[in-house]
C-alpha cells in the first residue's frame, strides 16, 4: 500500500509541476503585456493555485490533515475562480466580479466546513467536484457570448473546449461517488477514476494554456491590423487599406462585371480655416467631416482619408446615379449643418470628383485618375459641388 501511495503521489507531483510551470510562464508573460497584464496575472494565479492544490494532494496520508484534504480542494476552487476573473477581465466583463466573489466564498466555506476525516470525506469530495463543475459551467456560460463576438462560433467553441471537457469530466467522479457513498473517491488513491481525472487535468492544463496564447495573439494581431490600416486623426481607413479594397473591387469587376464608384473629396479653402482658426481647429474640422462621411456610408462602403484634407469613398455595386446621390447628400448636409471648431460654428464645403469603373479602364489607377480630374473640374467650376466624369 505505501508503494501505491508513492506512485500516486509521483503522478500528482507531475501534474502539479506542469501547472506550476505554466504559472511561471504566465507570470513572465504578464511582464510583457500591457493592457492584458491583469488577465495574464489571473491566469498565472489560476495555474499556481491548481498546482498548489496538487502539491497539497501529494501530501495526503495518515494522519489526515485539514490542509492536504480540505486546503487542496479550496486551492482548486480558488484557481478556477482566478481563471474566471482573468477571462472576465480580458473580455471587459467586470460586472461578474460580485458573482465570482460570492461563489468562491460559498464554495470555500462548504469545502472547508467538512473536516478532513474519513467519515465525511465522500461529502467533501462531492461538494468539491460539484462546486468546480458549477464554476466551470458558469465560466463558459458567462463568457461564451463575448468570445463568440470576437472570433465567431467555431473558434469560440474551440477556445471553450478545455472548460467544456473539464466540466464534463467532473460529472464522472460525481456519479461514481454518489453510487458508493461508503468510500471517498479521493485523488491520491491510485484508482482508475483518480488516474483518469489526473489525465484530464493534465490535458486541460495544456489546452487552457494554448487557448490563452491564442486569445492574446489574436488580440495583438487585431490591434496591429487596426494600427496599420487606420488613420490616427479620423479613425478612417488610410490609403494603404483603401488601395487594398480597391483591388478587391477591381477583381470583382473583372470577374463578374460588378461596378463600383469612387468619390474623391477635398475640403474647400481649407488653408483659410487653418490660417484663421489655427491648425488644431483644422484637425477638429477634419475629424468631424470624417464622422459625417462615415455616417453616410453603407456597411459595404469604404471611407478613407487619403491625404491631408482629402477623402475617398469607395462604393461597391454603385454606378453614376448612386454616386451622384451620395455626393449631393453629403454636400447638402455640410451646407445645412455647420461644424464646430474652436468653440464656434463653421460652414465647411467640399468639392467632389466622382466616377465609376468603365470597360476601357486598364487598372484602378485609371479610375482614380478620372476621379481626380473630376475633382479638379469641381474646383474649377466654383467648388461646393460634385462633378461626375464617365
Ligand atoms: P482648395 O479649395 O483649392 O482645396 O483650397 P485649400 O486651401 O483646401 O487648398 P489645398 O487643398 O491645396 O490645401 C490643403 C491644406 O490643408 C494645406 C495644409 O496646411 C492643410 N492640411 C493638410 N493636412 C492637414 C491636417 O492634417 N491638419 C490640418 N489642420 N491641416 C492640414
Ligand atoms: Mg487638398
Ligand atoms: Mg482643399
Amino acid at each position: 500500500m505505501p508503494n501505491d501511495i508513492h506512485h500516486a503521489s509521483a503522478i500528482v507531483w507531475l501534474v502539479a509541476l506542469q501547472f506550476l510551470l505554466y504559472a511561471t510562464g504566465w507570470l513572465l508573460t504578464s511582464l510583457l503585456l500591457r493592457p492584458e497584464r491583469k488577465a495574464a496575472l489571473c491566469w498565472a494565479g489560476f495555474m499556481a493555485c491548481v498546482g498548489a492544490g496538487f502539491l497539497l494532494t501529494a501530501q495526503r496520508g495518515e494522519p489526515r490533515s485539514w490542509l492536504a484534504f480540505n486546503g487542496s480542494g479550496i486551492a482548486f476552487m480558488a484557481g478556477l475562480t482566478l481563471l474566471w476573473a482573468g477571462l472576465a477581465d480580458f473580455y471587459g466583463r467586470s460586472a461578474l466580479r460580485r458573482e465570482m466573489l460570492i461563489t468562491a466564498t460559498m464554495l470555500a466555506s462548504a469545502i472547508g466546513a467538512f473536516g478532513p476525516d474519513l467519515e465525511t470525506a465522500p461529502w467533501r469530495v462531492l461538494v468539491t467536484y460539484a462546486g468546480n463543475m458549477w464554476l466551470t459551467a458558469r465560466i463558459v456560460s458567462s463568457l461564451y457570448e463575448p468570445i463568440r463576438a470576437d472570433y465567431g462560433r467555431r473558434v469560440a467553441w474551440l477556445i471553450a473546449s478545455p472548460a467544456v471537457v473539464l466540466a464534463a469530466a467532473f460529472a464522472v467522479p460525481i456519479a461514481r461517488q454518489l453510487t458508493q457513498m461508503d468510500q471517498p473517491l479521493e485523488l491520491h488513491r491510485l484508482d482508475d477514476i483518480a488516474l483518469r481525472s489526473l489525465a484530464v487535468f493534465f490535458i486541460a492544463a495544456a489546452l487552457f494554456n494554448f487557448a490563452f496564447m491564442a486569445m492574446v495573439t489574436h488580440r495583438l494581431l487585431g490591434r496591429l491590423r487596426h494600427l496599420s490600416e487606420r488613420d490616427a486623426l479620423t479613425g478612417l481607413y488610410n490609403r494603404r487599406a483603401v488601395e487594398r479594397d480597391l483591388q478587391r473591387e477591381w477583381r470583382r469587376w473583372v470577374r463578374r462585371r460588378e461596378r463600383f464608384a469612387v468619390l474623391v473629396l477635398d475640403l474647400d479653402h481649407f488653408k483659410r480655416i487653418n490660417d484663421t482658426l489655427g491648425h488644431p481647429a483644422g484637425d477638429e474640422v477634419l475629424a468631424q467631416v470624417a464622422q459625417r462621411l462615415a455616417a453616410q456610408a453603407r456597411d459595404v462602403d469604404v471611407v478613407a482619408r487619403i491625404g491631408g484634407e482629402e477623402f475617398l469613398l469607395l462604393l461597391p455595386g454603385t454606378s453614376r446615379d448612386g454616386a451622384l446621390r451620395v455626393g449631393e447628400r453629403l454636400l447638402a448636409q455640410l451646407r445645412e449643418q455647420p461644424l464646430n471648431a474652436a468653440g464656434s460654428a463653421h460652414t465647411v464645403t467640399v468639392s467632389i470628383g466622382a466616377t465609376q469603373v468603365e470597360a476601357g479602364d486598364a487598372d484602378t489607377a485609371a479610375v482614380l485618375a478620372r476621379a481626380d480630374r473630376a475633382l479638379y473640374r469641381a474646383k474649377a467650376d466654383g467648388r461646393d459641388r460634385v462633378v461626375f466624369l464617365p
